[in-house]
């Protein structure tokens, strides 16, 4: 089933834009449309008189909830030297809530305060030193000597062993010395870099495509994004549906609005594709009119309706 959807008459194009411009500045109106020495009516201005050329154009809209953050999961460890664990900038989000990703300044995974752990030197135990054998008195202790000693009347030499506590390891016969890896710290310091708490943040973005390329669409998207009620388009939930009614939806078509169509069906598939990305709404397609007009003074302007017969909304660049 396709349904013909009416566009709107020129005049009444015209009439809402003049109503329009008047509520805007009436001065400017008088200016472009007065007459010397005659009282100023809106009633005298008609389409007929100043529309030059119309063209019968298209619009396309949707509109897509997009979701920001959170970032990108998984952790990463390291592990430093006690004096290390300073040199690095660390975060805290304890307490602090949810972050808005669009005020945040800063890589998206951040080593976190909270994160920071002791983790006992696998090299020494966590003792912080290493023991060994004393070198100096081979881990006995004693640093052994021989004395020749002259022994009686005849002073015969005899050696007689004699020994004293080793200095170098108090005679303990073991040394320690600081463990290379801790650096007699005892402990090694992990910490975490972990995804800032990012808050999902979801917003609706419209998307327009019009075949008027005017430069109003973000005007008009941002428009129908906020009132899509008030302006009545035929609604398809799906290109393919949209790619094989337009014409007869519309009741024209032309080289412009099919290149519309396309770059359209071609963002519709991106956003299908993109899985921080979800389509909001169904597919509408819109009549829109754009009229080349000229004031009484000479000044061009252009008007264009987006909507069908029954509503519509107007815009120029008067
Ligand atoms: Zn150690
Ligand atoms: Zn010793």
């Amino acid at each position: 089933m396709s349904v013909r959807i009416k566009t709107p008459n020129l005049d009444d194009i015209f009439e809402k834009w003049k109503q329009k411009a008047a509520r805007t500045d009436r001065k400017k109106m008088e200016k472009q449309f007065g007459t010397k020495g005659a009282v100023f009516s809106l009633d005298a201005i008609s389409a007929a008189e100043y529309v030059k050329d119309t063209m019968k154009e298209a619009a396309i809209y949707f509109a897509v909830k997009k979701s920001l953050g959170p970032a990108p999961k998984g952790k990463e460890e390291n592990l430093v030297t006690a004096p290390r664990v300073g040199r690095e900038q660390y975060y805290s989000f304890k307490g602090a809530g949810q972050i808005n990703k669009e005020n945040w300044k800063g890589d998206e995974k951040v080593p976190t305060f909270e994160s920071i752990q002791a983790v006992p030197c696998k090299n020494c135990r966590g003792k912080g030193y290493l023991e060994d054998k004393c070198k100096t008195c081979k881990g006995t202790g004693k640093i052994e000597e021989t004395f020749t000693v002259l022994v009686g009347e005849e002073q015969n030499k005899e050696k007689k062993p004699f020994s004293y506590p080793c200095a170098a390891c108090y005679g303990t016969g073991n040394r320690t010395e600081p463990c290379k890896e801790c650096g007699g710290h005892k402990n090694m310091y992990k910490y975490e870099i972990l995804p800032v708490p990012f808050k999902t943040v979801v917003t609706g973005v419209p998307i327009l495509h019009s075949s008027a390329q005017t430069r109003y669409e973000k005007e008009i998207g941002d428009d129908l994004h906020k009132m899509i009620e008030d302006v009545e388009g035929i609604r398809f939930s799906e290109f393919k549906e949209l790619e094989s009614k337009a014409e007869a939806s519309l009741g024209y078509m032309n080289k412009n609005i099919s290149k519309t169509i396309g770059a359209a069906r071609n963002d519709y598939k991106k956003h299908e594709k993109d899985k921080d990305a979800q389509i909001q709404s169904q597919i509408y397609l819109f009549p829109m009119i754009q009229m080349m007009a000229t004031t009484k003074r000479g000044t061009k302007f252009e008007i264009y309706s987006l909507g069908s017969g029954n509503k519509f909304m107007v815009y120029s660049n008067f």
